[in-house]
């Protein structure tokens, strides 16, 4: 069977053509895949993604290339029966988009070549961005953007891009930015006076439909650099959503787009000092509600002071202040509960002269509300999902104590 001929080789802003059917083939998915005697679309391969577009009107979802058997191309509808003709028609905002990226990532690798000495290992792109990892050492930002900028000057500079095919032999007398990962003859890419590499992929006819190539950030990776990129439209979507974002972050600070910075490290600021402030208040506050609590103490017939009680609109840490300052006074013991949104919270605490496990009684006490809950004998916490049942596991505790 002839291999599909593969029109984008040739010219990578050929969107409609005509084809005979070769061979169709049902797929596991339901849909049909339809190999042509040749074809536009361009399948997965070298970190890019398929065409998609349409046979005779029908959706092409994908494209995948199956080596000697040619293109798949996987149609969505009515498929085309075999020895017609077709008429294809490649999706051009996708087509442009994947030509910006993959151009960009031959511009951008050869940047880090040209400035650092630093190949590419691998390219990838993703649904919203782009993926290189560069064998680069000592990344910092400064050095990334060095070669951003030179691969933003050569798409600038509105370079030719021109397609050779040569033979290996030809090849091996040639400068190639990285080595051929395949044999015999090869398709060479070269970006005027600055790149010339192996690939099989669609690439601008110039250097300046790239638009530009912004880099939105960088790690290391598996001991490489890892970029994260974007070119051509991508980078004005990414440049709309950046401005939109940093503005509505402005607008709360009113003040202006660039100053947003400072601001928002202004009031991170000013919230560490004010949590330092609520820290401290609350330990005022614990005393105050701990000298309230006291007044009401229960006293067991061996003069233990037991004082329990709910806490309203208060959290776990708050509860275990209070505790804290109750059981600073001799023979006491503290049984604290307090509901927050969805769960009881306990604190039992006592007095290091006073008697009583309270881990055994936080145990049985977590029981009521459905939850768990330890520590040691004479501090533990727990609490439940049975909020309910709160005041009932605080009496049971009291009751506990008046037992032993
Ligand atoms: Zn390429």
């Amino acid at each position: 069977m002839p291999t599909t001929e593969r029109l984008y080789y040739n010219d990578s802003h050929l969107i409609e053509f005509e084809a005979r059917v070769i061979d169709v083939t049902e797929r596991v998915s339901g849909w049909t895949a339809v190999v042509l005697d040749r074809t536009a679309f361009y399948p997965t391969g070298g970190g890019q993604p398929s065409d998609t577009g349409t046979l005779n009107g029908s959706r092409v979802v994908e494209c995948i290339d199956d080596g000697e058997r040619g293109v798949l191309h996987v149609v969505q509808g009515f498929a085309p029966a075999r020895e017609t003709i077709v008429a294809g028609r490649i999706d051009w905002a996708r087509r442009l988009d994947h030509m910006q990226q993959h151009t960009g990532q031959h511009i951008l690798s050869q940047a880090f070549v040209k400035l650092f000495n630093a190949p590419t290992k691998s390219f990838r792109v993703l649904e919203s961005s782009c993926e290189i990892d560069i064998e680069l050492n000592s990344p910092t930002t400064e050095i990334v953007e060095r070669a951003v900028e030179l691969a933003n000057n050569v798409v600038w500079e509105d370079r030719a891009i021109a397609i050779h095919n040569v033979t290996a032999a030809e090849a091996a007398e040639m400068t190639l930015r990285k080595e051929p990962s395949r044999e015999g003859e090869l398709r060479l890419i070269e970006i005027e006076g600055f790149d010339l590499t192996p690939c099989g992929g669609t690439h601008a006819y110039r250097t300046g439909e790239v638009g530009m190539i912004a880099m939105r950030s960088w790690e290391r990776a598996k001991g490489m650099t890892r970029v994260e990129f974007v070119a051509g439209t991508r980078a004005l979507t990414d440049y709309r959503r950046a401005n939109r974002s940093a503005r509505e972050v402005a607008a709360l600070f009113s003040c202006g787009r660039d100053d947003m910075a400072q601001h928002a490290a202004q009031l991170v600021e000013e919230n560490k000092e004010l949590r330092r402030q609520v820290r401290a208040l609350e330990e005022v506050a614990a005393g105050v509600e701990a000298a309230r609590l006291s007044v009401s103490a229960a006293t067991l017939t061996d003069g233990t002071r037991v004082i329990s009680d709910v806490l309203e609109n208060r959290d776990a840490e708050f509860l275990k202040k209070v505790a804290h300052a109750l059981i600073a006074h001799p023979h006491t013991i503290a049984l604290l509960g307090v509901r927050e949104k969805d769960a009881a919270k306990l604190v039992f605490a006592r007095s290091a002269d006073a008697r009583g496990d309270m881990n055994v009684l936080m145990r049985e006490a977590c029981a009521l509300l459905d939850g768990r809950g330890g520590g040691k004998p004479d501090m533990a916490q727990g609490g439940g999902k049975n909020v309910v049942k709160l005041e009932d596991a605080i009496d049971r505790a009291v009751a506990l104590l008046g037992q032993s």
